[in-house]
């Protein structure tokens, strides 16, 4: 089995892995580094949650150091590119852990903020530079950055940038790299038009795929309540009153619904926090910062201000809202069940979603399990052929349900029952009732309430 010493990595950096606790490479880092090591360009098929990012940035990091030229003023040496700014933060810190033994510079530059600083930054020179396309163009056409002297050029998550529109901004930038340089691409899927762009890009590359969508989607427990739209905000206050969900992500479609549920969970006593595009970079990143410290039990997101966020320890994935896309679905709930955990995601299912869910167990190719609740819609079982949302076929297993309350402890408070409703055979070989999220035994990981005493006893008071 690879370990990280295998894969010829500096020293400095071994230290900086052996500190975040990291032990073995995930199958994309033992796959990629060498080959990057080696100068080769790469194809990566892989999501968020796989490793990806140490995969680049370790490679980089060492090449970079190897030759510590400091970068020429208003030059980088490395430039990556990211679809959004939550992303492109959490790369710059990725940068920022791996490369703490060694002398290689960054910059994280995104739209929201303001140009000045950024200016003054870029036109020192900076090894490492993450950006958004937008912000980049913008920074270029003011004369703060040429990217004339770019050796290594990553495009991350392509599938999210083109969905967002940068293809303009992306060819831009690529019109401007120097000819000689070494190319990294990485996408969760790989429709054609995304090879395409990839075609273009890569000389030769290595093709590395992991994880396609359905097997991580596997990882997590999952089950579906049939709800009537009025119920929706009552259904997720009653459903908190699980001690297991101890960090919950909840996925609206639109930013006005996340405001509303935000609202709605902080009247019913909760520490809520919404995050999306209309919010101010720093709020966005203060309520980022409150979800993952603990001070925050239940951040709410659209999809775009969600895309990157990467919280160790996310018990539950709530998809108040079903999304239009169904892979938008895999992004979500692979918020949870990261780097190897366990994790459980809800979706809400209203009756005129229904096609929205047969959509996404066609993508998953598994039944998502239904789970009945005192608020839901009752008698869904019976319904179930009739609306035909078992596209999988007979011979193809559920999904994994995802299981509740069934640890000591656990809060069978009032409204917090409710029961798998048959057809939810479990797979993966695990047994019903293992799944145990981490919850307030987690010290500092575990939420706080706004009040003090444990946050266990602080849920129990709010019943009723
Ligand atoms: P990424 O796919 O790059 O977003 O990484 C997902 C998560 O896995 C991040 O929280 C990383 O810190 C973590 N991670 C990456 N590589 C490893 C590793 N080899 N061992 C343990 N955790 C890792």
């Amino acid at each position: 089995m690879t370990n990280f010493t295998d894969l010829n990595l500096s020293e400095p950096l071994l230290r900086a892995l052996a500190a975040e606790g990291y032990e073995k490479p995930t199958p994309i880092q033992a796959q990629s580094i060498p080959s990057l090591l080696a100068g080769k360009d790469l194809l990566g098929i892989a999501q968020t949650g796989t490793g990806k990012t140490a995969a680049f940035a370790l490679p980089i990091l060492q090449k970079l150091a190897a030759h510590p030229e400091r970068a020429a003023k208003g030059t980088c040496r490395a430039l990556i590119l990211s679809p959004t700014r939550e992303l492109a933060a959490q790369i710059g810190e990725s940068f920022r852990v791996y490369g703490k033994f060694l002398k290689v510079s960054r910059a994280v530059v995104f739209g929201g903020v303001s140009l000045g600083k950024q200016i003054d930054i870029l036109r020192g020179g900076v090894d490492v530079v993450v950006a958004t396309p937008g912000r980049l163009v913008d920074l270029i056409e003011r004369k703060a950055l040429t990217l004339s002297k770019v050796e290594i050029f990553v495009l991350d998550e392509v599938d999210q940038m083109l969905d967002l529109g940068f293809i303009h901004a992306i060819r831009k930038i690529t019109g401007m790299l120097p000819s000689q340089r070494q190319n990294l691409f990485f996408s969760a899927t790989m429709p054609k038009e995304i090879a395409g762009l990839a075609n273009n890009l890569l000389t030769d590359p290595v093709r590395v795929e992991v994880a396609p969508v359905a097997t991580t989607a596997e990882r997590v427990n999952q089950s579906v309540i049939h709800v009537d739209p009025a119920n929706k905000a009552k259904l997720l206050v009653e459903l908190l009153k699980d001690n297991n969900m101890t960090r919950t992500l909840v996925f609206t479609r639109t930013k006005h619904g996340a405001d509303k549920v935000m609202k709605s969970l902080s009247t019913a006593g909760y520490t809520a926090a919404a995050i999306h595009g209309n919010k101010s970079q720093n709020n966005r990143e203060r309520a980022l910062a409150g979800f993952k410290a603990g001070k925050i039990l239940v951040l709410v997101a659209t999809d775009i201000a969600a895309r990157g966020i990467d919280v160790d320890g996310v018990s539950h994935v709530v998809n108040y809202d079903l999304p239009h896309v169904p892979e938008s679905y895999v992004h979500r709930i692979g918020r949870t069940a990261r780097a190897g955990a366990d994790g459980s995601a809800i979706a809400f299912c209203t009756p005129e979603d229904r096609g929205l869910l047969r959509d996404i167990e066609k993508t998953i190719r598994a039944q998502v399990p239904v789970v009945e609740h005192a608020l839901g819609l009752k008698g869904i079982q019976q319904l179930a052929p009739n609306f035909g949302w078992n596209p999988a076929g007979k011979d193809k297993p559920a999904a994994k349900p995802h299981h509740r309350g069934q640890g000591p402890n656990r809060n069978h408070g009032a409204g917090s029952g409710h029961k798998q409703a048959g057809g939810g055979k479990p797979h993966g070989g695990k047994p019903q009732g293992q799944h145990q999220p981490k919850r307030d035994g987690g010290g500092a990981q575990a939420p706080k309430r706004t009040s003090g005493g444990s946050w266990m006893s602080e849920l129990g008071k709010r019943q009723g």
